[in-house]
């Protein structure tokens, strides 16, 4: 069966926010569930990632009667960068805590450090009960670079990293997954890893967290040039972003009307607009998601729990 599905489990930036009137969009922060051909690939770890790790524990238990005969958890969590609004869930996601879980973390070296170090000095240790050398889980920790794709064949549970050139060399199985990612500078301090996911000829661009500038930028358009669905960083309106009194240029994160720029010189399918300014309420986010579809007409704003069938995405090119 071919299958490539989107939940967004948290759709907020910077922090999570709980008011009532922000939840239509939702409050978690940075979160999102791939389902594709068999595999789980969870972007991101802010408290989003909560939920979709009691929603695995409940099919996890569901699957079977016994600790024997229950289908393991398996997963690929990649991280786009360290902020704490990205990695704050990881400890609470509870397939950590489950010896037959098998997890695969991919991250980008931040400040010289690896994922695992730096996972460890952040979300654990000292800030949280548990050390992360004591989780249950068989967790391998991978560094993810721009040279590397990772590979997800068909019945095989072991991602495989593969070194390329050129993206188009990449000739694998049709039914397998392939996760590339381009490095962007401009999210301060150390930068962020933008991802692109491909499978049954469908393409998903993750492009949070990062700066684009005012007329486009070339770079993510070159990297999600016809994708079927780019999800781009849409924190601000451009009224916030050059505001007199608090002027948000430098941030690392982009307009509402950069994003639409960047999906339009691309021509992508589906624009989502990602990690919401936890200041912008629904009604707000409402009037705002009108306004961008009368540039784009397949533009939205990301919500909590919603899930998109990408194999029902026609795509323009
Ligand atoms: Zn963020
Ligand atoms: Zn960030």
């Amino acid at each position: 069966m071919s299958e490539f599905t989107v939940k967004f489990r948290g759709t907020r930036g910077s922090h999570p926010v709980a008011a009532g009137n922000k939840l239509k969009y939702g409050g978690n922060t940075a979160c999102v569930e791939i389902r594709a051909n068999g595999h789980t690939i969870i972007l991101d770890a802010g408290t989003g990632i909560i939920e979709a790790g009691n929603d695995l524990v409940k099919s996890h238990i569901a699957s079977g009667t016994n600790i024997e005969n229950r289908n393991p958890i398996q997963a690929l969590i990649l991280f786009s960068h360290s902020h704490l609004d990205h990695i704050q869930g990881l400890p609470f996601f509870k397939p950590l805590y489950i010896k037959s879980s098998k997890l695969c973390i991919f991250g980008g070296k931040t400040h010289g450090k690896d994922y695992q170090q730096l996972l460890s000095d952040m979300v654990f240790g000292s800030v949280f009960p548990v050390e992360l050398s004591e989780i249950a889980a068989d967790t391998k920790f991978y560094d993810f670079k721009e040279t590397d794709a990772i590979v997800l064949n068909p019945d095989s549970d072991i991602p495989q990293l593969i070194r390329f050139d050129k993206e188009k060399e990449i000739i694998l199985d049709e039914k397998a997954v392939v996760i590339t990612c381009m490095k962007c500078n401009a999210h301060p301090k150390a930068g962020v890893l933008v991802f692109k996911i491909r499978c049954n000829g469908k393409t998903l661009v993750y492009a949070t967290d990062k700066e684009d500038y005012i007329g486009g930028d070339i770079q993510t358009v070159n990297f999600s040039r016809g994708a079927s669905m780019l999800i781009h960083d849409a924190q601000y309106t451009m009224e916030d972003y050059i505001s007199p009194v608090s002027p948000k240029q430098g941030f690392g994160h982009s307009t509402i009307e950069m994003a639409i720029e960047t999906a339009k010189q691309a021509n992508v399918s589906q624009l989502i607009l990602f990690h919401m300014d936890p200041a912008y309420d629904d009604n707000l986010l409402e009037k705002l998601e009108e306004k961008a579809r009368g540039i784009f007409q397949n533009a939205m704003f990301a919500r909590e729990n919603l899930e998109i069938n990408l194999m029902q995405v026609k795509c323009k090119v």
